[in-house]
């Protein structure tokens, strides 16, 4: 399948990412968690305006999924997904989110320390994994969608099956290098101090869900 190109700003931004020599990596649990939180607070807001529409708070949280045997790390959500056009758009070009911004400031300065103050946003999950599948399903629609990238060359999106609104976002974890150590991607206790230090504020619910282990 021919894979569609990120535009020239995203592909910079990304080749950053996947060649980050940055040593507070963590910090995509935190990205990816936030973008989970704004997904569920979405059909929040929705709710509140909507009279057919009830928020049942048991029914939205996020759920994290480390699998050592396949080396995945999933992050799943119960929020508003992504249409097929909202995965193109927002996946596919740095619009007006942090990410452009973070740009500019460490092209002046030299990178340490300033990618975990600002928003680095969803393309900071090649800073652990190698390919990225977001499989989303959105709000009120019956069609899912798989969009996947393995970096910098660029994205496919196929329709796909899933039963539920939301969105997974699976990361296939990095293998270790002599430099740099991944597989603590996939401990429950570290993931588990990562989401303490970054998401503690955050209005859902956090699952853990172990396995293959
Ligand atoms: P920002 O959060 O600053 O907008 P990101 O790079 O983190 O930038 O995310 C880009 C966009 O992708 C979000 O604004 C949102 O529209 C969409 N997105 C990312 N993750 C999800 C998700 N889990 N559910 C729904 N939409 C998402
Ligand atoms: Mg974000």
């Amino acid at each position: 399948m021919a894979k569609k190109q990120f535009q020239a700003e995203s592909k910079r931004l990304l080749e950053m990412m996947i060649n980050s020599i940055y040593t507070q990596r963590e910090i995509f649990l935190r990205e990816l968690i936030s973008n989970a939180s704004d997904a569920i607070d979405k059909i929040y807001y929705k709710a509140l305006t909507d009279d057919n529409l009830v928020f049942n708070r048991e029914d939205y949280y996020i759920k994290i999924t480390p699998d050592k045997e396949n080396r995945t790390l999933t992050i799943s959500d119960t929020g508003i997904g992504m249409t097929e056009e909202e995965l193109e758009n927002n996946l596919g070009i740095i619009a007006k989110s942090g990410s452009l911004a973070f740009k500019k400031e460490n092209e002046a300065k030299d990178g340490h320390n300033i990618i975990g103050q600002f928003g680095v946003g969803f393309y900071s999950a090649f800073m652990v994994a190698d390919v990225v599948t977001v499989i989303s399903k959105p709000f009120g629609s019956d069609q899912a969608f798989k969009w996947e990238s393995e970096g910098a060359d660029g994205y496919t999106i196929v329709p796909f099956d899933k039963a539920t609104p939301g969105t997974d976002i699976i990361l296939k974890i990095k293998e270790n290098t002599e430099e740099d150590q991944y597989d603590e991607f996939l401990e429950e206790y570290r993931l588990r101090a990562i989401i303490k230090k970054y998401s503690d504020f955050i209005r859902y619910p956090i699952k853990m869900d172990v396995s293959g282990q």
